[in-house]
């Protein structure tokens, strides 16, 4: 019988068990909306038999976002490694909001150590998780509490690797609790399915005996904003690129750098670059230092220059580009994509006062206001009050305006109110405006605007590509506002609100 034949066993020549699952979820502290088990619902809820069908080649893992995301990369990995046979648990996934409440969180975590405990013998567990979960009054990382929970379940025996969102906080007891640790490389994300494949590979590769996992990790006193931080861009560009050749080296298993989503209230909060080596701990930490050094050598890299609501609306009126498409406002201080409600009002102030002459689209969050004018007549004037997410503290905008349109769709209900020039879609949940049907819905034109505002980074660009050429970044008060970062209080000083000699003083506090 020849070697090639011979099918490639697990422990005591039966094939591998392993268990995967998803715990997913960003949390944003600054917004007042808690996330309940609703969102889940509504946004990615799989479980055993229903997960296991979504996650081979011709399901759909995240239906309507990404078909094939980490557990569908990690069962690939395991089909090809052969001889391995994979349990699905359940996958938990909702889009970033506000902290999840204590109560979701045990019951998420009580159904996945349920799950596991059915799932009879395991040689491992494979989870996708974030890295910047919040849970109302957990006081920990939540991602620590689930790896301590689930090695509960498994014993002392099982592998567990785990895959992190690069904007997840590391910190001991994630770390410690691991045998293969991988994190996304991209930014905005595209590789989730090759994370998960990474994952599976790695954690194939260690069960079996050929490699031994050896971590080092480093964490620096650094948190920033989003806008310097995209991994094919400079400044990053060239450190995403050093880490990822890393892993071509038989030595390396993984590296990883981690940016941290900076709107947690996690009191450690810091970068952190991660390298595991076969077995070789000098080089692990070598390594580790090498890639959190060149990560911190982009800290001063200025980010681009920021304008208030007014100033914003000058320069829009002012551009050449709005001769042939909208320009489009990135409300930066309010990014639902991050965890913001949606509910600024700072814009919708600043375009009633004065329009500039110009048709402008803005999506606003106010429940209230939408359920006070679900059923008003269409096309009559009326005085309003626009007030934004309940509890987020924004200005109060008086409204003279018509009702025009509503529509359900599902994002859930949305009334278009007109003042002038000026068209404002209310919305019931968080807005995100990234495809243009939303505007459309509500019998709005993208293409013959003059200003759009965006309420995220980077995902709505996919849709406006051939339609809007200037994108300005304005600057308010919200929930992503990267002035309330810099303000509040962490364990340790931390860059840029503190000037920082030397990271490594401060890097064995915050990995303590
Ligand atoms: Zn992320």
């Amino acid at each position: 019988m020849s070697l090639i034949s011979l099918p490639k066993l697990g422990r005591g020549g039966r094939p591998l068990r392993i268990a995967y699952g998803r715990i997913f979820h960003e949390a944003n502290a600054y917004s007042p909306l808690i996330t309940g088990m609703d969102a889940f619902e509504n946004d990615f809820l799989l479980k055993g038999q229903a997960l296991a069908d979504a996650t081979g080649i011709n399901g759909s893992e995240l239906p309507g976002y990404m078909p094939h995301a980490e557990l569908t990369g990690f069962v690939q990995a395991a089909k090809l490694a052969g001889g391995v046979e994979t349990v699905a648990l359940a996958s938990y996934l909702a889009v970033p909001s506000g902290p999840i409440a204590r109560d979701v969180f045990e019951e998420i975590l009580r159904d996945q150590l349920e799950r596991l405990r059915a799932a009879g013998p395991l040689d491992g567990v494979y989870l996708a998780l974030h890295g910047s979960m919040e849970v109302k009054d957990l006081g920990e990382a939540p991602e620590a509490v689930i790896l301590r929970r689930v090695r509960e379940v498994l014993g002392e025996g099982p592998m567990i690797a785990a895959s992190f969102d690069l904007h997840g906080n590391l910190s001991k007891g994630i770390v410690d609790a691991l045998d293969i640790l991988v994190a996304y490389r991209t930014n905005p994300h595209w590789d989730l399915a090759p994370t998960g494949f990474r994952a599976g590979t790695r954690l194939v590769r260690a069960l079996r005996g050929e490699i031994r996992p050896t971590h080092a990790w480093r964490k620096l006193p650094l948190v920033l904003g989003g806008g310097n931080t995209i991994d094919f861009l400079a400044p990053m560009r060239a450190v995403f690129k050093w880490m990822k050749a890393l892993e071509e080296d038989p030595r390396v298993v993984s590296a990883s750098l981690f940016m941290v989503h900076p709107y947690t209230s996690a009191e450690d909060l810091g970068w952190a670059a991660h390298v595991c080596t076969d077995g070789d701990e000098a080089l692990a930490h070598r390594l580790a230092d090498q890639l959190a050094e060149k990560a911190w050598e982009q800290r001063d890299v200025p980010l681009p220059p920021m304008l208030s609501p007014a100033q914003a609306l000058d320069q829009a009126k002012q551009s050449k580009w709005r001769r042939v498409g909208p320009v489009t406002l990135v409300d930066v201080d309010d990014i639902v994509g991050a965890g913001a409600p949606g509910g600024n009002t700072h814009i919708v102030r600043e375009l009633v006062k004065d329009d500039r002459g110009m048709q402008c689209l803005v999506a606003v969050h106010d429940p209230a206001l939408l359920a006070e004018t679900w059923d008003a007549p269409l096309n009559v004037e009326l005085e309003l009050t626009l007030r934004g997410t309940p509890g987020y503290n924004m200005p109060a905008v008086p409204l003279r305006a018509k009702i025009t349109a509503r529509a359900t769709s599902d994002m859930g209900r949305k009334v278009r109110l007109d003042v002038n020039n000026v068209h404002i879609v209310l919305t019931e949940k968080p807005p995100l405006p990234i495809h243009p049907k939303f505007w459309r819905d509500v019998g709005l034109d993208p293409r013959r605007a003059a200003v759009i505002v965006q309420k995220n980074f980077f995902h709505y660009r996919i849709f406006y590509a051939a339609m809007s050429f200037d994108h300005i970044p304005v600057v308010s008060d919200g929930a992503t506002s990267f002035g309330r970062v810099k303000t509040r209080a962490y364990r340790t000083p931390v860059h840029p609100s503190a000037k920082i000699a030397d990271w490594r003083a401060l890097d064995p506090a915050l990995r303590g």
